[in-house]
C-alpha cells in the first residue's frame, strides 16, 4: 500500500533524476558554449590589439590604397575629412591577413596588415586574390587613375592629405617588405 507521502517522495525523487539527467548534457553545453565564446572573444581581442598595431605603424593608412583609416571614432573622421557615413566605413580599419586564413595565414603581427574595408574585401572578393604586392601594386595603378574608391572619393582624400601636408609614414611601403623577411 502506497501512502501519500510515498506518492511524494517517488515525485520528488522522479524529479530530482530528470533534472540529473538533464542537467548534465545541459551544463555540457553551457561550459562548451561559454568556453567558446570565451575563446572567440581572446582571439577577437588578441586580432584587434594586433590591428591596432598595425594601423600605429602605418600612421593610420590602408596598406594598398595608402588612404587614412578609422579605427574608432568615424565621427571625427568624417569631420576631419568632410564625408559622409557611408564614406567613412568604407574607409574602416580592417585586420587584412597577408597570407589568408584558409591558406594558414596565422593572426600574427607579421601575417596582419591594416587595411580599408574597401581594399580588405576587393582583395578577398576575387576569384585567385592576388598576391598583396600584387595587389598593392594593382591598387596603386587604380589610385593613380582615379579609379580606386567610389566617386570623386580617393581624389578628394589626396587633397585633404595634400592640404594638411600629413607626410606618409616611412613604415607604409615597408610593411610588405617586412612581411617578406619575416615569413
Ligand atoms: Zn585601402
Amino acid at each position: 500500500m502506497t501512502t501519500a507521502r510515498d506518492e511524494q517522495s517517488r515525485d520528488v525523487h522522479a524529479h530530482g533524476r530528470w533534472y540529473c539527467i538533464g542537467q548534465r548534457p545541459l551544463r555540457t553545453i553551457l561550459w562548451r558554449t561559454g568556453l567558446q565564446h570565451l575563446l572567440e572573444s581572446l582571439m577577437t581581442s588578441k586580432l584587434i590589439r594586433i590591428r591596432a598595431h598595425a594601423a600605429l605603424a602605418q600612421s593610420h593608412r590602408c596598406i594598398y590604397c595608402r588612404m587614412p583609416i578609422w579605427e574608432k571614432d568615424s565621427k571625427q573622421f568624417m569631420r576631419q575629412f568632410d564625408l559622409t557615413h557611408r564614406e567613412a566605413e568604407l574607409l574602416r580599419c580592417t585586420a587584412e591577413h597577408l597570407q589568408a586564413k584558409q591558406d594558414g595565414g596565422r593572426d600574427s603581427r607579421s601575417n596582419i596588415a591594416a587595411a580599408c574595408w574597401y581594399c580588405n574585401s576587393r582583395r578577398h572578393q576575387a576569384h585567385a586574390p592576388l598576391d598583396p604586392d600584387d595587389f598593392a601594386a594593382h591598387v596603386q595603378r587604380r589610385v593613380n587613375k582615379g579609379a580606386w574608391l567610389p566617386g570623386s572619393l580617393a581624389t578628394r582624400l589626396q587633397a585633404h592629405i595634400n592640404a594638411s601636408s600629413s607626410p606618409q609614414s616611412p613604415n607604409l611601403g615597408k610593411r610588405l617588405q617586412n612581411r617578406q623577411q619575416l615569413n
